[in-house]
């Protein structure tokens, strides 16, 4: 395993690539956006850019919504909804999927953003499919939020082309924000469709219609709003879907003063995952799908919002160091136990399941069986944490054993 000599991410993520310098492609693209490159954006030219988008796609029909914003109540949701409305005046349909294991914090982030006068589509999913969707994904690609995901991805669209409404504004694509922005190509990083959906999605390959079967009880007709509208329907349609942050200098950290302004609540304490107490706040599954990650990938969330921290010169590389030390792969006791109450799911089990997503040769074992100390955490080897402290650039390749 290899880490980025700026920040603190490791090459095992998905879709990141290292230059000669041993710098990562998610910080290359934080200085193209913040000026800080030779091949910086150009903001201006984008905001002209989403204005002419705009232009071509708003209804005159007073009539009708201009686009679709699929909200959760996050830190993204408010954002969007503040560029859409308050820089940009459009007038959406927000469109919000519930969280699996909704939090408090969530739910009063969630009805803050009615409170900033848009209409917002509740989606009220059927319960009992929706939970075997959860337990199936956990089980067949170790992420109990691909549901979740599915529903994220797919609702809004089949809301934009059943209400006939233009355009639908993602907050910023992922690959944006946690890297992997150099290998996405430029209209990719644009357009929101079924191709990025399949490359970037978080779907492990999975889809709904291979959950169909008499083992699960769940049928075609059971998905039918999380599979993705087919490639007719959205022809016919002929809207699209695009990423806010392609357009405007996406920045949470820097712009929490304006979501906080507009209601947006931080939850008290960080959460169980990491450090922070502005993002993922709305549901402890995601929490889950975050340690998860951890265990396939030797990184989980305190890497991503250290990384993000080091970019913008909040924090310094010793101290994201640090914090990773001190807050990745923790095993997230509570949302454990909540989510093995919801499901009537043994710990053990759970356990079991995780064990084999488990990449087993970035942790310590002793006789084959994973070292786990008394809190239930893994334990990261040393070499890889010594990788993290001492990145270098000019990398040989050697296998992680
Ligand atoms: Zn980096």
């Amino acid at each position: 395993m290899r880490f980025c000599t700026s920040c603190v991410t490791p090459d095992t993520r998905p879709d990141l690539r290292f230059d000669d310098e041993g710098v990562c492609d998610a910080c290359r693209s934080y200085q193209k956006k913040h000026g800080q490159h030779a091949d910086s954006v150009d903001w201006n030219a984008k905001g002209k850019e989403f204005e002419a988008l705009i232009a071509s796609r708003r209804p005159s029909d007073p009539l009708k919504y201009d686009c679709v914003i699929p909200v959760s109540g996050g830190k993204d949701s408010h954002l969007t909804l503040y560029y859409a409305t308050q820089v940009y005046d459009l007038n959406p349909l927000c469109v919000c999927f519930e969280p699996t294991l909704p939090t408090e914090i969530g739910r009063a982030n969630l009805a803050n953003i009615s409170k900033l006068g848009v209409d917002v589509l509740h989606f009220k999913r059927d319960p009992i499919t929706y939970e075997k969707m959860i337990i199936e994904g956990f089980k067949r690609v170790g992420d109990m939020e691909w549901a979740n995901h599915m529903g994220i991805w797919s609702i809004p669209v089949h809301v934009a082309i059943n209400f006939d409404i233009p355009l639908i504004l993602w907050g910023e694509s992922p690959q944006m924000e946690y890297g992997g922005a150099e290998t996405v190509s430029e209209m990719n990083r644009r357009v929101f469709n079924e191709d990025w959906l399949n490359d970037y999605g978080c779907l492990n390959g999975l889809r709904p219609q291979d959950l169909v079967s008499e083992n699960t009880g769940i049928t075609l007709r059971d998905v039918k709003m999380y599979v993705y509208p087919s490639k007719e329907a959205v022809a016919q349609w002929g809207g699209m879907g695009v990423f806010m942050g392609y357009y405007v200098k996406w920045n949470t950290e820097e712009n929490l003063d304006i979501i906080e302004k507009m209601g947006f609540r931080r939850r008290r304490g960080r959460i169980e995952v990491s450090y922070t107490d502005h993002e993922k706040l709305d549901c402890l599954s995601m929490n889950l799908h975050d340690y998860l990650k951890y265990l396939k990938y030797g990184y989980g969330r305190a890497t991503d919002s250290a990384s993000i921290q080091v970019r913008n010169g909040t924090i310094s590389r010793e101290e994201a160091v640090r914090l990773v030390d001190r807050y990745d792969g923790s095993y997230p006791k509570e949302c454990v136990e909540v989510f093995c109450e919801h499901f009537g799911m043994p710990r053990a089990e759970f356990d079991q399941i995780c064990d084999g997503f488990t990449n087993k040769a970035l942790f310590v074992r002793d006789g084959g069986e994973l070292v786990r100390d008394v809190d239930g955490s893994l334990v990261l080897k040393e070499r890889i944490r010594d990788a993290r402290r001492n990145p270098v650039a000019d990398w040989v390749l050697e296998p992680v054993s």
